[in-house]
């Protein structure tokens, strides 16, 4: 892109992303994609003129170069272009809301050229799709901190698997009463020869969003049966991994298929299985309820993951065949401070028991937060009070026992 603007003067370089774009193509269909990013752009094409020119980078991508400007002008533009957000689309007279994500960069303070700008802008952007999406941010030189640019990451991550840098690692769930350990919790791992272990809060968004999860989720599937059967082959039988299930992994039809190959190949038992699904992933009830029919009837557990964060509502409890609810971190951190809080967590517990389902409490950090959990009846503790997520080896050696 070859600025128009004179060299003295100050601009800004908007870029534009939309939220969960994807998956709403996903899911409804291109046709309903296309038509929604038609909208978009005859939206933001209220803006154009000579000082204010759009582009259409590609996909759910737009850019936008504002001439002449400052960051305060810049701020109050985009709040403008949010304005433009705050009403639905419409497909087949279906009403869509659909959020922008912005990232900012200014010339000549972020970059001298165009290529910094880009790049800058889109650092930016990516910072607030990290944080939850649906806001702006500028751009800022302590961003540079890990990763020199989004693109060079998602390069990475879809080499990670030949490379061999992904993972699992395990964290046990304590069963309170009597502290046995025969449950864990498989969480990915991505060591990555330049940057070191990346967090899977950075990594996993940005799977999802590129769509990568699906394979490195059936990687997870795989690796965590083949874990499986050789703890079974060293004498520990009784055992039972949790695997994490993406939103748009659980929209595959061929889940199921291959959960059921996978059980087959490494000749494991299917209640050594379990699947962790968030809330949202399950709030098409349509859609859900014979998934969930499905894997239930191939004999695996399933678990809600993060229980209480969603907005789901409760009904679905009753109507799908879940064998577990995990509550979330955030009501356990603060329960020994927070009245709310624990009044949460012991409803959770009392609703989870009385409709016969296993509780885990995640994030439990310390000795007081187990006994509360202990007097409120919960099931079982997961967190850094017991262990944070290990390596197979040193979990063999320290929680796991022949039977
Ligand atoms: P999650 O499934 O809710 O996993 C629990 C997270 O809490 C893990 O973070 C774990 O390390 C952390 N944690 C456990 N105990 C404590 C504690 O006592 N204190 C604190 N502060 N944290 C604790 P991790 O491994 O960073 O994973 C973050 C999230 O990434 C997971 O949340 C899950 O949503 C996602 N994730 C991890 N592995 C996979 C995977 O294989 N597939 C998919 N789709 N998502 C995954
Ligand atoms: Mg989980
Ligand atoms: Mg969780």
């Amino acid at each position: 892109m070859d600025s128009p603007a004179k060299k003295s003067q100050e601009f800004a370089l908007i870029s534009i992303d939309l939220d969960r774009f994807k998956h709403l193509n996903d899911t409804l269909g291109h046709l309903a994609g296309d038509e929604i990013l038609k909208g978009v752009a005859v939206r933001l094409s209220q803006f154009q003129n000579n000082q204010c020119l759009l582009y259409r980078i590609g996909g759910d991508e737009f850019s936008i170069l504002l001439l002449n400007t400052n960051r305060q002008a810049a701020s109050r533009f985009v709040s403008k272009v949010f304005h433009l957000f705050s009403q639905s689309f419409y497909f087949n007279s279906q009403e869509y809301f659909i959020s922008p994500s912005i990232g900012v960069s200014m010339y000549p303070l972020d970059g001298k050229d165009a290529e910094m700008l880009i790049k800058n802008a889109d650092e930016a952007l990516f910072q607030v799709k990290e944080r939850g999406k649906a806001h702006y941010q500028f751009y800022r030189t302590d961003m540079k901190s890990v990763f020199t640019n989004v693109v060079t990451l998602e390069t990475q991550l879809r080499k990670a698997m030949e490379k061999q840098e992904l993972s699992l690692f395990y964290q046990p769930q304590v069963t309170v009463m009597n502290e046995k350990v025969k449950s864990f919790e498989a969480l990915l791992r991505w060591k990555n020869k330049d940057f070191g272990y990346i967090p899977p809060s950075v990594f996993i968004p940005l799977a999802e969003d590129t769509g990568l999860i699906i394979s490195i989720g059936y990687w997870v599937i795989e690796q965590a049966c083949g874990q499986i059967k050789r703890w079974n082959e060293k004498g520990y039988s009784d055992i039972r991994v949790a695997v994490n299930i993406s939103p748009k992994q659980f929209q595959q039809s061929n889940l199921v298929p291959f959960i059921e190959w996978a059980i087959k190949n490494y000749q494991i038992s299917p209640a050594s299985l379990e699947i962790e699904i968030t809330e949202g992933a399950m709030s098409d009830t349509s859609e859900t309820i014979p998934i969930l029919n499905k894997l239930k009837r191939l004999g695996i557990s399933i678990a809600v993951d993060d229980f209480g964060t969603g907005y789901s509502s409760l009904s679905y409890l009753k109507q799908f065949p879940i064998d577990g609810l995990k509550i979330d971190q955030s009501f356990i951190r603060d329960i020994l401070t927070d009245e709310k809080d624990a009044a949460i967590t012991t409803t959770i517990i009392h609703l989870g028991k009385s409709l016969g389902l296993e509780v885990i409490a995640e994030g439990v950090e310390n000795q007081q937060q187990k006994d509360l959990l202990l007097k409120a009846g919960c099931h079982k503790i997961q967190g850094y009070y017991y262990s944070k997520p290990i390596p197979e080896n040193e979990l063999e050696s320290l929680f796991l026992m022949p039977q």
